[in-house]
């Protein structure tokens, strides 16, 4: 993997004006093979994760860490789950070109497993590939007041988040965007799948 282009482009966003305060940083500032929560969900999610200062952050399934870091620059700190070693040292990558590597930690593990013995969460983001085993170990020890947020793109995530939300409330929002690319000679509505967020709290 290339280190060298995301701390480029870290160093470049962070010129005279430096890097944007909001969530949602453009998705090439991030090493990723192409498993990223792209930067419109990525936003809502870090919005719906709602990060506060010194809160810890548990991202399940980190994939390029992309949301573990946005959650340690809005204040917090990160544990970040990733069962694959590619990825996992995306995410070491991604913390350090952002200036985060002190505040993200990586766990190189298969959750729910390689979550035993980690200090108690704020918030847990599970990035995708929900299952039910997944789910119900995360009620079962997390402390109450714990915010859990989970995204779906398949129908199989979406009917296990559609059922815990009928069985434990929150909020569930279903994402559809759009982006205008090319059309022949024109412009249409190229549209993403779909994806399906479960917020509530423990
Ligand atoms: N939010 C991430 C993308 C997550 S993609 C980002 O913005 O980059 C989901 C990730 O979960 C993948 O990287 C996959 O390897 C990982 N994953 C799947 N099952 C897992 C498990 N049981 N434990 C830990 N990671 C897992």
């Amino acid at each position: 993997t290339d280190v060298a282009a995301p701390v480029a482009i870290a160093i470049a966003m962070s010129g005279p004006q430096g890097l944007s305060r909001a969530s949602g940083l453009p998705d090439n500032i991030f090493l990723h093979d192409g498993q990223i929560t792209k930067r419109p969900i990525r936003a809502l999610t870090l919005s719906a994760l709602a990060p506060r200062p010194g809160e810890i952050l548990w991202d399940v399934g980190a994939g390029s860490g992309s949301v573990s870091v946005e959650w340690c620059l809005a204040g917090g700190r990160a544990i970040a789950v990733e069962i694959r070693a590619d990825r996992a040292a995306n995410i070491r990558a991604n913390a350090k070109a952002l200036g985060v590597d002190h505040l993200l930690r990586v766990v190189e593990g298969a959750a729910p497993d390689a979550l035993d013995g980690l200090p108690d969460p704020d918030a847990v983001f599970i990035g995708g590939g929900g299952r039910a085993a997944l789910l119900d170990h995360l009620w079962a020890v997390l402390p109450p007041g714990t915010r859990i947020v989970a995204n779906g793109v398949t129908l199989e995530t979406e009917a296990l988040l559609a059922l815990w939300h009928g069985q434990k409330g929150g909020e569930l929002l279903r994402i559809e965007l759009a982006k205008a690319a090319p059309l022949g000679s024109m412009r249409g509505w190229s549209p993403a799948r779909p994806v399906v967020q479960w917020s509530v709290t423990r």
